[in-house]
């Protein structure tokens, strides 16, 4: 028999669509995806430590509540907490892995089921749709939730992955304002839209140092009205023509850049507490081409506002594989929601019990 819902992707979307889902009796089937270096089961929150702007979670005694609620099989995976204490108790934000262990646990909860699998294809031509998993006999489904995200694209040096999370971010909005970077000098590589809004971001700050904005020409990429608000912020200082040779630190921590001239080869360093990365994202629809209508940048095209429809019926979209605009935990799982919404009220109108 045929599927009611299948959700491909493990992060906000995916559980938040599941979760609802689950609780409209669709029993969905979530597939989360392999360990890869770039994506893995539980999504991008899962490269994180402290989130601090997901709605519900303060600082708070948050490792007694997850050792609570998740399921002790799967205590192995919560990373070790921070040791921030008040009182001798922890007192932290949550920590993304454990943000989404718990999300997965809720979908648990109501009977989800759940296969670590990836997805390699999809057959739209035929109803049910056909979902075709790297390892497992393909399935039948009435309806598909994409919630596949999207990667950071990030430099690509051997010192900049070891600093991730110690200084190096692909997150200025996320992870900005963390005590980490606070009142530092911060770098910001990019030249883009999303690059100059990184940096005016950080730049805006309380207590903000200088922000170095890292180009390799001499102009930007940015449109004319956000290259001017970069160029007139007194806290943002650009260094034209310039890439990062090298992050350096001392083991534990980014303190200085090694910058690279593009024009003479010469290189200077540059004090900074950290490294945000702003050369865009690769969103993880590499098995949909051809199958679902994208835009030009490879992400998922919404055909409606405020649905979560795909350009096939019966195929819905959530999260930052069909969002290059706002790419937070919180719009993902909002818009995860409104696609389990969507699929239930599709399943209604075609009398699909
Ligand atoms: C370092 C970092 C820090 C961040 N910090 C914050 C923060 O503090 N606050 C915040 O709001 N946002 C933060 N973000 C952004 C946030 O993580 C994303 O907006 C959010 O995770 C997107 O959720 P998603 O469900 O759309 O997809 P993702 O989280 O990207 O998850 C996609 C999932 O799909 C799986 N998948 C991909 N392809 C397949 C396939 N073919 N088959 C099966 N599964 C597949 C992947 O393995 C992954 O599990 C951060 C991002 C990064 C990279």
């Amino acid at each position: 028999m045929a599927e009611k819902i299948v959700i491909i992707g493990s992060g906000p979307a995916g559980w938040s669509a599941a979760i609802y889902a689950a609780r409209a009796n669709l029993s969905p089937l979530v597939y989360e995806g392999t360990v890869k270096p770039e994506m893995i089961p539980l999504g991008q929150l899962a490269f994180t430590t402290e989130v601090e702007n997901y709605p519900g979670f303060p600082f708070g005694n948050i490792r007694a509540f997850v050792e609570s609620a998740v399921d002790k099989g799967r205590h192995w995976n919560l990373p070790p907490a921070p040791d921030h204490k008040r009182d001798g108790v922890y007192h932290y934000a949550v920590q993304g892995v454990e943000l989404m262990e718990l999300m997965k646990q809720q979908a648990l909860n109501f009977d989800t089921r759940v296969i670590g699998d990836d997805i390699v294809d999809l057959d739209l031509n035929t109803t049910p749709f056909k979902v075709i998993p790297a390892n497992g006999e393909p399935i039948e489904a009435h309806t598909i939730v994409i919630a596949t995200g999207a990667r950071a694209n990030y430099i690509g040096l051997e010192s900049e992955e070891n600093y991730k999370n110690k200084g190096v971010s692909a997150c200025a909005v996320c992870d900005g304002a963390l005590p980490l970077y606070r009142g530092k000098p911060l770098a910001v590589v990019g030249g883009g839209d999303s690059a100059v809004e990184e940096a005016t971001y950080l730049a805006n700050l309380k207590n903000a140092a200088t922000i170095y904005m890292i180009i390799r020409r001499d102009e930007m990429r940015a449109s004319k009205i956000m290259q001017q608000r970069a160029l007139d912020h007194p806290n943002i200082e650009v260094k034209w023509n310039s890439v990062v040779d090298e992050v350096l630190g001392d083991g534990n921590l980014v303190n200085r850049l090694r910058l690279r001239n593009t024009v003479d080869d010469s290189t200077n360093e540059i004090e900074v507490g950290g490294m945000f990365v702003a050369i865009g994202h690769t969103p993880n629809t590499g098995f949909l081409k051809g199958k679902v209508q994208m835009n030009k940048k490879g992400y998922i095209q919404w055909q409606l506002p405020f649905r979560t429809n795909t350009s096939v019926d019966g195929v819905f979209a959530a999260g930052d594989v069909a969002d290059d605009y706002y790419r937070q935990a919180i719009t993902s799982a909002g818009t995860g929601c409104m696609a389990a919404l969507d699929v239930e009220r599709w399943l209604a109108e075609k009398g699909i019990e």
